[in-house]
């Protein structure tokens, strides 16, 4: 047929081009960086040479272990540029996850921070990191650790020419790859195509999306270790947009910094560092004039730091995503009918996870594979598919088989979509509790209940039910001082006056802590292995545990 194929490498041609001057900014180790587009294609040419040389060839893997910086930009451009494909690594990962993660992907050489050089060194025992030929500190200074050979990324790279020829490649030559967290189980590996990272920076570049513009100056603070920190470098890129990147664990202090002096118009981060920035503000005089948009994902924003924001004048854009789904998915814009909605009602459409982006479906099913009806009410799992969505994990037959449905991903997330189209998410699917044949949410319980004064935390867990399959049971976390059976009588009263009777919990269980993840998530998959077995059902439960008895 002949024809052009869809690759990354006209979007840095084109930011080299067009906008020579526009500064790409960086705190780093060793202090600010700061070049132009310019200079920063050289120095990814300069890094395809240095990797050329060394033996690195089309389909070879290089890994990164790094923060948000300039280097660990150009790898973003220069690794799937020649040909090669860029593993980003995550540093927050346990040790062993680490360990099966290079093996797995089978890294060639990996480049590396110095303040995660410890980190990686104490991930490989002598055994371990077998493919690496090569460790690369992007650093001046090179560390001492077990990590061999070790070289640091100027000696390696600043003597290359910075001409290079770009082999022509094909939009289904690999770019990309990164690990889900492997919160139920080892982490799984994701592959990125040249077209599935040029999809995704196409429809991110879209008003519906990000719509990132040549005038604005973009500021990941979502690590580039996971999923290419959103696309936004290369969204950024592709856009002729300034770029600034806040280094090593960034502090509040550090991102109202960046904010003020690179004057910061679009951001991006997990609620955490947002809620942190907020904090910061309450002690501190922060100039975010500057600032129009921050995209939050990853877990929920709540609807309290949408509001706050919106007091300084800034828009807060909430989406989602995952690995899988390279990774966002949907964003919540308002659509032209919102507009002019009262207040209250933006903030609801701006709580949930939004519109699907354009380019992508989904469609949403019940335990049975029907659709749902999209009243904002009924929920089911969410399963997608699109240019830049995977249809398998690397070589993961068995995860292969249970998580896609032909093209469709299932998410493993479980959803309502009102009649607006808006998705919002209502649990995990290994967290949804089934009773009776219907669900229930255990992210809603578990959310009413924190919401009174005397509960520090709590979760809801479905516990095994001879006659509906399963039941809720709240484990709560309490002061010492709090009378509990007080406690428990206004949280059945609270609960029953929202919630159809057949959700109220069956138990109500005071615990001293809820476990939780690698990542300070609640694990209740811990949870529920610790209370195996274990009687917590009330045994004057009602009887009515299904929707058709209330
Ligand atoms: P993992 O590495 O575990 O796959 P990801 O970073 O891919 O982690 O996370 C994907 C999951 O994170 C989604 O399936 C969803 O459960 C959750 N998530 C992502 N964005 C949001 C959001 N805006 N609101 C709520 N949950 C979210």
């Amino acid at each position: 047929m002949g024809g052009y194929d869809q690759t990354l490498e006209p979007f840095l041609w084109r930011a080299e081009t067009i906008y020579p001057d526009r500064e790409v900014v960086a705190r780093t180790h060793e202090g600010i960086n700061r070049y132009t587009y310019a200079e920063y294609a050289d120095r990814t040419r300069q890094l395809a040479n240095a990797l050329d040389g060394f033996g690195i060839g089309e389909g070879d893997r290089v890994g990164t272990f790094c923060w948000n910086h300039d280097r660990h930009f150009e790898t973003y451009f220069g690794v799937p540029n020649m040909g090669a494909q860029l593993h980003t690594i995550n540093p927050l990962l346990p040790d062993k996850h680490i360990q099966h993660i290079v093996e797995d992907a089978s890294d060639r050489l990996i480049f590396l921070d110095p303040s995660l050089a410890e980190k990686l060194g104490s991930a490989s025992d002598p055994d371990a990191f077998e493919s690496v030929e090569q460790f690369v500190v992007v650093g001046s200074t090179v560390p001492d650790v077990s990590l061999e050979p070790l070289t640091d990324y100027e000696s390696f790279v600043s003597d290359q020419s910075t001409e290079y020829d770009w082999p022509e490649l094909s939009e289904d030559d690999m770019a990309g790859m990164c690990y889900t967290s492997g919160t139920t189980g080892k982490p799984k590996g994701v592959e990125y195509t040249q077209q599935m990272m040029w999809s995704h920076t196409m429809a991110m570049l879209t008003p519906q999306a990000l719509g990132i513009e040549d005038s604005d100056v973009v500021m990941p603070v979502v690590p580039m270790f996971h999923v290419n920190a959103w696309g936004m470098p290369f969204t950024a890129t592709a856009a002729g947009a300034k770029q600034v990147f806040p280094g090593p664990a960034p502090e509040p202090a550090d991102l109202a910094s960046l904010i003020e002096e690179e004057g910061v118009t679009i951001t991006a981060g997990v609620p955490t560092v947002w809620l942190g920035l907020l904090e910061y503000m309450k002690e501190n005089e922060v100039d975010l004039s500057s600032l129009e948009q921050i995209v939050i994902g990853g877990a929920a924003a709540p609807k309290a730091v949408i509001e706050q924001y919106d007091e300084f004048g800034v828009d807060v854009i909430h989406a989602w995503g995952m690995t899988e789904t390279s990774p966002v998915g949907t964003v919540s814009r308002l659509t032209p009918a919102l507009t002019d909605a009262a207040f209250d009602t933006k903030v609801d459409k701006w709580g949930k996870q939004g519109l699907i982006m354009p380019g992508i479906e989904f469609k949403v099913v019940d335990d049975d594979g029907s659709e749902i009806p999209h009243d904002g009410e009924a929920f089911g799992e969410l399963l997608v598919r699109g240019p830049w969505v995977t249809t398998e994990y690397y070589e993961r037959p068995h995860a292969n088989e249970t998580d896609f449905d032909g093209s469709w991903l299932r998410t493993g997330d479980i959803v309502t979509v009102d009649d607006d189209g808006y998705i919002e998410i209502v649990d995990r699917a290994e967290d949804v509790i089934k009773s009776g044949g219907e669900w229930i949410s255990s992210q809603e319980l578990e959310n009413a209940i924190m919401a009174h004064e005397d509960v520090s935390e709590a979760a809801v867990i479905g516990v095994d039910h001879d006659r509906w399959q399963e039941r809720p049971v709240a484990m709560i976390v309490v002061a010492d001082d709090v009378d509990r059976e007080m406690l428990t009588d206004e949280l059945k009263t609270m609960l029953q006056e929202e919630y159809p009777k057949w959700w109220l919990p069956d138990g109500f269980e005071f615990i001293d802590e809820i476990p939780k993840t690698a990542t300070g998530k609640f694990s209740k998959m811990d949870l529920r292995e610790q209370y195996e077995g274990k009687e917590l059902l009330e045994e004057d439960a009602p009887a009515d545990a299904a929707p058709e008895d209330d």
